[in-house]
């Protein structure tokens, strides 16, 4: 029988992958219960017209009459805001796709991980900021979480089925980002474009940025002590720059277990897509001999300080990751809209951080304390991000 499918955030560059996937295998073996999208109502209508979920849920309400028409004579539900993408979140699928980026997709991946089934997380910033809640609140539904994000999909095959709590370590790599090489003065000047060429992976604008500040590779410190219950002292990073070997494992005998593949998320995407089985992608094949070598080193902590300030907000505990993840996607946010430096990213995070008088630090214990200390946190951070906007201190042009 066709597992059913729910795709929250269809219209981001992992949602497209997924339904990519999902179109080359065809109705006999998947079908969309539902679709949701922010704000691209025009290319969420066409990509409901073609799957035709049961439900199609745009949160951004102000475009309910475009997704209305969009989808007038089709004979397909839909739903407008914040609610309907609720909604979409709790209906009853097999398997969903957590794909929203940023903290917007805290609720929506809870809808689903309460209900049950099988959840592929790409979302890792619902980690970052609620690890223990989602994890306790899987425990009690019986969902099974299946990380997507492509480190994190290595860890858990390589561990083949090895608790992760019995391993010497784990090692995440990471790409290095546009900046891999570059001084401090190039970084200060970098523009919008030079920040989201990614070199390798093809993503969202939010986390192409991340990967330039690293930021990206702190979160997902972040989300693999979550996944796999380790303290972040088991938990290294590597700059891969080919980004071919995607995690590792290193055992107590000292084997140490990798795994590898192209630098397309479609491979991970469908290895949580068929768990526990596998299925055949189109994906170009890994070509050892054309590739001639590996190349390893270790991140640069000056011009990357975004990595030690997620594991030290990890180890603070409490809000303090929730701050650091809320911080992060306002300065992100300010940086894609030119009013910031690339620079400043990591300075705005760091001073929220330091700053944070008000936001209660203690452990949060219900997903409410969770939210209020995200909203605390991105007023902080706008207020630190306005200052340094009217400083006009490293301004790039975006492009
Ligand atoms: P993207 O920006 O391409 O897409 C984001 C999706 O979320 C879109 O469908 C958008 O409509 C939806 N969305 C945004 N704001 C929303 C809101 N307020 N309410 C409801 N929906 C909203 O992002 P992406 O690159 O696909 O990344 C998605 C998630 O996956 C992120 O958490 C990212 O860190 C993670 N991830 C992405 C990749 C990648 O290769 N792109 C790899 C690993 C992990
Ligand atoms: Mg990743």
């Amino acid at each position: 029988m066709a597992r059913s499918l729910t795709i929250l955030g269809a219209t981001g560059s992992v949602g497209l992958a997924t339904l990519d996937l999902v179109g080359a295998a065809g109705p006999d073996s998947y079908a969309i219960t539902a679709l949701t999208a922010h704000s691209r109502a025009r290319e969420l209508a066409e990509l409901s017209l073609r799957f035709r979920p049961k439900f199609t849920a745009i949160a951004d309400a102000r475009q309910a009459d475009v997704l209305e028409d969009a989808l007038a004579g089709s004979g397909l539900r839909w739903g407008a805001g914040p609610q309907a993408v609720l909604e979409a979140a709790s209906m009853q699928a097999d398997w969903t796709m957590a794909a929203i980026v940023g903290a917007a997709g805290l609720a929506p991946t809870l809808e689903a991980v309460k209900r049950g089934g099988m959840v592929a997380l790409a979302n890792k910033e619902a980690l970052v900021c609620a690890g223990e809640l989602f994890i306790e609140h899987a425990r009690k539904s019986g969902a099974v979480i299946l990380p997507v994000d492509s480190e994190h999909n290595a860890i858990f095959q390589a561990l083949g089925g090895v608790d992760a709590t019995r391993v010497r370590r784990i090692i995440l790599t990471a790409s290095g980002g546009p900046f891999r090489l570059a001084s401090l003065d190039v970084m200060a000047a970098a523009t919008v474009r030079d920040a989201v060429a990614h070199p390798v992976w093809s993503m969202g604008a939010k986390i192409s940025v991340d990967s330039a500040t690293m930021m990206n590779k702190g979160l997902e410190v972040i989300e693999a002590c979550h996944l796999f219950a380790l303290s972040p002292e088991k938990v290294d990073v590597i700059v891969h720059p080919e980004s071919i070997v995607h995690g590792l494992v290193e055992h107590v005998d000292g084997g140490l277990i990798a795994q590898m593949g192209m630098p397309d998320m479609r491979t991970p995407i469908a290895h949580a897509l068929a768990w526990p089985h596998r299925v055949e992608t189109s994906v170009s094949r890994l070509d050892l001999p054309a590739l001639g070598r590996l190349t390893f080193e270790a991140p640069d902590p000056e011009r990357f300080p975004a990595l030690g300030l997620a594991r030290a907000a990890f180890t603070a505990g409490g809000a303090n990751p929730v701050i650091l993840n809320a911080a992060n996607e306002v300065a992100v946010d300010a940086f894609l809209n030119g009013h910031v430096g690339f620079l400043d990213i990591a300075a705005i995070v760091a001073e929220s951080l330091e700053r944070g008088e008000g936001i209660a630090r203690g452990p949060l214990t219900d997903f409410d304390a969770v939210y209020a200390a995200d909203a605390a946190a991105r007023d902080l951070a706008g207020a630190f991000v306005r200052a340094r906007a009217r400083r006009g201190a490293g301004i790039a042009k975006g492009a």
